[in-house]
């Protein structure tokens, strides 16, 4: 218990824990003292200080002060020791996110370096070198990665955990091309497209994160969903930035709730065309669903066997595109 306290003190300071939860502050007089509304009482003139040098607050308002975990105890509402635990469990969520952030800067780094990797994204129709920067493009070549974070000072037992490096001690995303997937600001995920023979997906064992680049997507009032990356990098490509993507025909709840936090919006839903109609199935049940919700719905039919990027790939244009968009069925 001590310890952990020890390492929760170490590893979290007070003002960034409330920064994470959307607190603004102001430096007040002294240095290092920060001002602004309390997050623990109904406030209109800024009353809540922050010493960030003593990891201390205090309320003029409601007269409630304290460390970091006094803070989570009245915020949550939770005991002392339940506090510890939610912190602790804030400080693992916040180190794999920083494992993650290094493993895809790393990979990132990799993709110009192995040609292989650029003819892939040039055969999926995807160029803009701008683009593939910002969505944080990489590729693992395999075979590198524990060399690197081990000299980071990652243990082997938490790669394993991850599902970073596998068993074999090799790269869990070997020979596949890499986009990072966020939630809330942090890295929750990687996901690996296979540019050989191995299975075609791949992600670690854990949440596939918000809908892609939710928070600049959502501010649209039509957005398109699109089932893979790669269709969506295509569609940003072409200038339709209103795409996302839940990776995948099956959004988890998080995602859904995403997806219906405006209740005017119209969803064109882009899934694949497929032979044995899975994608088309899932169009229909997901437009449904959106509809009894109270939000529009319509789905684009592209040309037989084709999703967005393989549209695109075959020459389509954003003019050909934008047609579909017109035709898409209502329900
Ligand atoms: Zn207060």
């Amino acid at each position: 218990m001590r310890e952990d306290l020890q390492q929760i003190k170490q590893r979290i300071s007070l003002l960034d824990y409330l920064q994470h939860r959307n607190w603004t502050g102001r430096r007040a007089g002294r240095r290092e003292e920060f001002v602004g509304l309390c997050p623990l009482h109904p406030d209109t003139q800024p009353s809540f200080y922050v010493n960030a040098h003593k990891n201390l607050f205090y309320c003029h308002g409601c007269q409630r002060g304290g460390d970091l975990i006094r803070f989570v105890e009245l915020s949550e509402r939770l005991s002392f020791r339940d506090s510890l635990a939610r912190l602790k469990q804030e400080i693992t969520v916040t180190s794999e996110a920083e494992l993650l952030q290094r493993t895809a800067a790393f990979y990132q780094a990799q993709l110009q370096r192995h040609s292989q990797a650029v003819e892939y994204l040039q055969q999926r129709s995807l160029h803009d070198a701008d683009l593939i920067e910002e969505l944080g493009i990489g590729f693992a070549p395999g075979g590198n990665l524990l060399r690197y974070l081990a000299a980071l000072g990652y243990s082997l037992d938490l790669l394993l955990r991850t599902g970073l490096v596998n068993r074999n001690s090799r790269d869990a995303f070997c020979r596949r091309i890499i986009f990072p997937c966020w939630q809330q600001g942090r890295m929750m995920n990687l996901y690996g497209r296979s540019i050989g023979s191995a299975f075609p997906h791949r992600l670690l064992p854990r949440s596939k994160g918000d809908l892609f680049a939710w928070e600049s997507v959502r501010a649209f009032s039509s957005v398109i969903l699109v089932e893979g990356l790669f269709d969506l990098a295509v569609l940003w490509q072409a200038g339709f930035r209103n795409t996302t993507c839940g990776i995948g025909t099956h959004l988890t709840p998080a995602q859904w709730s995403q997806l219906c936090d405006q209740p005017g919006r119209c969803v064109y839903i882009a899934f694949d065309q497929d032979a044995n109609q899975a994608g088309q199935q899932a169009s229909q049940l997901l437009a449904q669903k959106l509809h009894s919700t109270g939000l529009q719905a319509r789905i684009i039919s592209l040309p037989a066997g084709h999703d967005p990027n393989s549209y695109f790939a075959a020459g389509a244009t954003a003019s050909e595109f934008r047609t579909c968009l017109k035709h898409a069925q209502a329900l």
